[in-house]
């Protein structure tokens, strides 16, 4: 067993914080651990803790199809969330539960050892690149941090609801594509 799976079984039986009460499943994360890009979005939703997968309903679906679009295998990346449990009613995560969960995403970083870390969305962005991060102004732009380069994206779920964005949202994945492509050599 590979340390990433052994992380896996910890994160299974993880009570560190509240959300343990009313989850269905774990969303640990999903695709390539040797990925050279890795995504976080802010938790799962109803679909995700019902299957234990990430980014699997209508935001999901977007997600797979602009990866595809600029070249991205979904199943050659790493996709996964700040926070491993659903919290109720899809409301944000708060900051006990973050605190309580991060240290699970910051081992799958190092782990994984991606180039590029692709936060998905503002609240992602807030909590690992900078508190007051600006989505609108600030996605697709590369930041240092202590785990490594990470760059925000719009969160597809906000692409949805308003899909005059989805042109920077193609925009940004075709720069990631750019990224990692260039990294293989
Ligand atoms: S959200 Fe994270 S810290 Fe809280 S119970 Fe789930 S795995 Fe554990």
């Amino acid at each position: 067993m590979n340390e990433l799976q052994i992380l896996y079984e910890q994160c299974l039986t993880c009570t560190r914080c509240p959300l343990s009460g009313s989850r269905t499943n774990i969303v640990f994360g999903q695709g390539n651990p040797g990925s050279h890009v890795l995504f976080v979005g802010e938790a799962p939703g109803e679909k995700e803790d019902l299957c234990g997968q990430p980014f699997v309903g209508r935001a999901g679906m977007l997600l797979t199809k602009v990866m595809e679009q600029v070249g991205l295998d979904r199943q050659d990346v790493y996709i996964t969330n700040i926070l491993k449990c659903r919290p109720p009613q899809n409301r944000d995560p708060n900051r006990e539960e973050e605190q309580a969960c991060l240290p699970y995403l910051l081992e799958q970083i190092r782990l994984v050892r991606p180039v590029l870390t692709v936060c998905l969305g503002r609240i992602a962005a807030s909590r690992l690149i900078r508190p007051d991060f600006r989505i609108m102004k600030e996605h697709g732009i590369m930041f240092e941090t202590s785990f490594g380069p990470a760059m925000a994206i719009l969160h597809p779920a906000a692409v949805l609801r308003n899909i005059r964005q989805m042109d920077l949202f193609v925009a940004d994945m075709n720069q990631i594509a750019r990224i990692v492509k260039g990294s293989e050599g």
